[in-house]
């Protein structure tokens, strides 16, 4: 196929935005019951049923990881294990709680935690382990969790760019401890901003049922009504980290609308890994694009010289990229009292350069970028 855009600008993520959504929005400000109501009641049971659990939906990806990580019983001076290759909110989840994130080494061959250079790091303070589906995918569960089982662990899957995927054919939400997903705007599926925690703890679900609302008791069941408890008990630490009916609003649809974008998403990174699959420069994720919807589709390129030189020159051809992650253990806020080298982490990391994936894309835009990049990429090699 030749290379056609058309002046198109070809953008890293998005939002993906119907008259759906408007119309879901509109019938909200029109009802003038805009905070926490039925809309995002519903929006729960829909989740729910989505993922066969308990789901509780608060403001943000990262509340969701904070109450999580406090809703599970860790404690400020405890330890959890994180990869540094994530978005800082997982590290920034972890911190506003007083516990201390310990930053893990990648595998290179998936870009997801070392069990291998976790281990090394468990000391008696570590009570938790946030492994990050990084890109959509996942390690081995099976292995993280025998590994949370031996060391006395709990498990808190940051599976913000997750949603929708598969393990073993179980969709990710529906196992394990608690797994939390962000509904931030250009995620799998979006409330605007939003996030939500899945678990069948009973105990963590209560906990932070309450918490999002500032901890006053049992207040949820009347928001749903769209009441309030005017008289109430608290008994611990709460935060104003609910979801608003305009938020869920949008999240009813977008959840209407996921499996248009997770076949939309799924159909792109395979063509980007076809398109790329006689380049040895390149190492691609090893997922298994029918069980996996990537929330980004990023590569490594070995070798790379110039990743600034080569993002310019594909924003000049109206592709616009980006790379995910800068290592979380090199900021100045998380250097623990003694620096730590994380090999593979450091090594990969000046090579990431992610490709644009979203569902308003169509394979001939991925086949113009995949083109254009096999043109320029030998000017940005050693
Ligand atoms: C988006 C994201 C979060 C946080 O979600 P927000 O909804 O933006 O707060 C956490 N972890 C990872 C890996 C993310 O990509």
């Amino acid at each position: 196929m030749e290379k056609i855009n058309k002046g198109k600008n070809i953008r890293l993520s998005k939002s993906c935005i119907s008259h759906q959504e408007k119309e879901a929005v509109q019938l909200v400000l029109d009802r003038e019951y805009l905070g926490m109501g039925q809309e995002v009641q519903r929006f729960e049971e829909l989740l729910s049923d989505f993922f066969s659990r308990s789901v509780i939906c608060v403001s943000s990806g990262t509340a969701a990881l904070q109450l999580a990580i406090v809703g599970a019983g860790i404690k400020p001076g405890d330890e959890v294990l994180v990869p540094s290759l994530t978005y800082l909110a997982s590290f920034q989840a972890i911190s506003a709680c007083g516990a201390i994130p310990i930053a893990c080494d990648i595998n290179e061959h998936n870009f997801q935690i070392c069990l291998e250079d976790a281990s090394t790091r468990i000391s008696k303070k570590t009570q938790a382990i946030m492994p990050v589906h990084y890109s959509g995918g996942t390690g081995d569960l099976n292995q993280i969790y025998n590994f949370a089982k031996i060391n006395n662990l709990i498990v808190i899957e940051d599976a913000a760019h997750a949603f929708g995927t598969k393990f073993e054919n179980k969709l990710i939400g529906s196992m394990g401890d608690v797994t939390c997903f962000s509904f931030d705007g250009i995620k799998n599926i979006t409330s605007g901003e939003g996030g939500c925690i899945v678990t069948d703890n009973k105990k963590i679900i209560d906990y932070i049922s309450d918490a999002r609302l500032l901890g006053v008791e049992r207040d949820s069941m009347k928001r749903y009504q769209e009441s309030r408890s005017w008289e109430f008990d608290v008994k611990h630490q709460g935060w104003r980290y609910h979801m608003s009916n305009i938020m869920a609003a949008i999240g009813i649809v977008q959840l209407g609308r996921f499996s248009e974008f997770s076949d939309q998403r799924q159909l792109l990174a395979r063509k980007y890994n076809s398109a790329f699959k006689d380049l040895d420069t390149l190492k691609l994720l090893p997922w298994d694009y029918t069980q996996v919807v990537p929330h980004i589709y990023p590569i490594q390129i070995k070798g790379l010289r110039d990743r600034d030189g080569l993002q310019k020159i594909l924003k000049s051809k109206n592709i616009q990229t980006g790379f995910h992650y800068q290592p979380n253990h090199l900021l100045s806020f998380y250097q623990q009292s003694k620096s730590i080298y994380l090999k593979n982490t450091e090594n990969i990391f000046p090579e990431l350069l992610s490709l644009p994936l979203h569902p308003d894309l169509t394979t001939e835009d991925v086949d113009y970028v995949a083109k254009t990049l096999i043109e320029y990429l030998p000017d940005f090699l050693f």
